[in-house]
């Protein structure tokens, strides 16, 4: 690739047009656009603390990330039955054909909605419908990541990774990972989590270093083995930790706009993203849960550009890393990545 800077437009143009992938998406928060939530609640006789997309703005407000799981749950609680799990995965692929993203692994946490009795058979029945119309109706190609509440006792986590791991003939469910609140809640406590997951060939993800420290992303590798770390953004505290995720290129999938809406940064100039970077860090960037953080990946994309002195290549070349390192099939992978290559040459010279 030349040196060639594009126009402000050209450049959206490209950064959309560029078949991209996602890694970082919530299928709860990620899905919980105000009218959703409200035909939801609707459907299932219950109600919201806003009745528009005005109020809902209001009411999507918070400072920390404890304060955002609450709202989370409260806008959660309208998620019940297979029906709407396939609405919700299906508002994935249309948010994700929008932007030209042809393959995204969205996070289903389980421990948000099981404590109300939703019953995990209706859980997979609507993911695997959602998946069906975002391939056959949307072009989208969806994969699922069971994400662990890790607030959850060990013995019930360790039953949802057996609930995920007998509905894997059903749906595409790719790896495990882990959310929710994370100071107070060590990654290591559900080490035998992780354990199993892997022995059933689960591929491992985790999120840490978000408003937990270094010491957290620590605990995640050493103690759960996982090959991916969500957000991460916190690396930047420990110089032998900068070092050891640049030598065993564990991608980071960092959600910018996330991090500032949750004050994990007082600005976007503070965010670590460039340090990480400049560790030889691989890095991707991602939404989290878009409708919470009014964002979406392009958005993301153009944030980080606006904000920081990446060349438009580095940008680009974030995108591609979420194709190099997402879970999908290696042949899958390739085409994507040639595909990429293609539009990405037609723009940079
Ligand atoms: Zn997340």
């Amino acid at each position: 690739m030349g040196g060639n800077t594009l126009s402000a437009p050209d450049f959206k143009t490209c950064l959309q047009e560029l078949p991209k992938v996602e890694l970082h998406n919530h299928l709860e928060g990620g899905a919980m656009f105000p009218d959703l939530a409200l035909k939801f609640a609707q459907r299932n006789g219950l109600t919201l603390p806003f009745t528009d997309q005005e109020t809902a703005s209001a009411y999507y407000q918070f400072d920390s990330l404890d304060q955002f799981i609450d709202i989370l749950r409260t806008t959660v609680s309208t998620l019940n039955t297979a029906e709407d799990y396939a609405d919700a995965v299906e508002r994935h692929g249309i948010e994700a054909k929008r932007q030209n993203i042809r393959y995204h692994e969205t996070f289903v946490t389980y421990g948000l909605v099981a404590s109300r009795g939703v019953p995990w058979e209706a859980v997979v029945e609507g993911l695997a419908e959602g998946k069906r119309r975002n391939r056959d109706q949307h072009g989208v190609e969806t994969a699922f990541i069971v994400d662990l509440d890790r607030t959850l006792p060990e013995d019930m986590a360790l039953e949802h990774v057996k609930l995920a791991v007998s509905a894997r003939s059903t749906v595409d469910i790719v790896g495990m990972g882990l959310d929710c609140q994370e100071s107070g809640w060590p990654a290591g406590r559900l080490k035998s989590c992780f354990q199993l997951a892997k022995s059933e060939g689960f591929r491992l993800t985790a999120h840490a270093g978000e408003d937990g420290g270094a010491e957290s992303i620590w605990d995640a590798l050493n103690n759960c083995g996982v090959e991916r770390i969500d957000h991460g953004v916190q690396a930047v505290e420990d110089e032998e930790l900068l070092k050891l995720l640049a030598d065993r290129e564990i991608l980071l999938t960092v959600c910018p706009v996330s991090n500032l809406r949750l004050c994990v940064f007082p600005s976007m100039r503070a965010h670590s993203l460039p340090k990480l970077v400049e560790a030889e860090i691989p890095v991707c960037l991602n939404s989290d849960d878009p409708p919470m953080f009014n964002s979406d990946l392009v958005n993301e994309a153009e944030v980080v550009y606006e904000t920081f002195e990446f060349s438009q290549q580095q940008i680009v070349g974030f995108l591609r890393n979420a194709i190099e390192h997402s879970f999908q099939r290696t042949d899958h992978k390739s085409a994507l990545l040639s595909e990429f290559d293609q539009i990405r040459d037609k723009y940079f010279d």
